[in-house]
């Protein structure tokens, strides 16, 4: 279920749980936001200060199917993707998480010509950052969308820490650009190499 705090635009989703055993490392993420802060409203969640916070805590638990296999989103991502159809959110963030003997699979330079998508990029604590998967990307977002997956170490607290961190700030931004000033000025190489894989893979920014 989509719990919907504050109202307007920006719209942004944020989906946690997309698969497999995923959602026990980020799940709680969203939960947190939605069961902390002075309640508005509803009484739940803290209202953004401008537009609308969508959180889906939880998206399957069920099978292992990637975000880049087509059967993805029709399938055990059917709530997330009518969630998307319904709400054309301008900031939409996916919360998945991996087990560090995936790491060279997901931040290896040969991710691009491997699997045709480009590398995450590397923050800290474990924790990597990259787009959406192209099934989704062009056909329900604006070039303009702030479309973003975190990928959370598994069982490694400081990594949850760190997107948690992330995820309340992007809950209160405005822009895809307003992120973009953010990474730069906090993460000037992988922001540049983010930028970059994005012309590369979609064009100009
Ligand atoms: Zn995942």
């Amino acid at each position: 279920m989509v719990e919907i705090i504050g109202s307007g635009k920006p719209v942004r989703l944020f989906a946690a749980g997309l698969h497999g055993d995923e959602w026990r490392d980020t799940s709680c993420i969203l939960e947190e936001i939605r069961d902390t802060g002075e309640s508005k409203g509803e009484g739940r969640g803290k209202s953004p200060k401008t537009g609308t916070l969508a959180l889906l805590t939880l998206v399957s638990k069920g099978e292992y199917i990637s975000t880049l296999d087509s059967h993805y989103y029709p399938g055990p991502g059917k709530i997330l993707l009518e969630a998307i159809e319904r709400l054309r959110p301008d900031i939409y963030i996916e919360l998945h998480s991996y087990s560090k003997e995936n790491f060279e699979k997901l931040a290896g330079k040969d991710r691009i010509r491997k699997i045709g998508v480009p590398a995450f990029s590397v923050l800290k604590e474990g924790v990597l950052i990259g787009s959406v998967s192209p099934h989704i990307r062009w056909k329900y977002f604006p070039k303009e969308a702030l479309c973003l997956s975190f990928e959370v170490e598994k069982g490694n607290p400081a990594s949850k820490e760190l997107v948690s961190r992330f995820v309340k700030l992007i809950g209160e931004m405005e822009s895809r650009d307003e992120f973009i000033e953010y990474l730069k000025e906090e993460f000037p190489e992988q922001a540049k190499k983010a930028i970059e894989d994005y012309r590369h893979f979609y064009g100009e920014l």
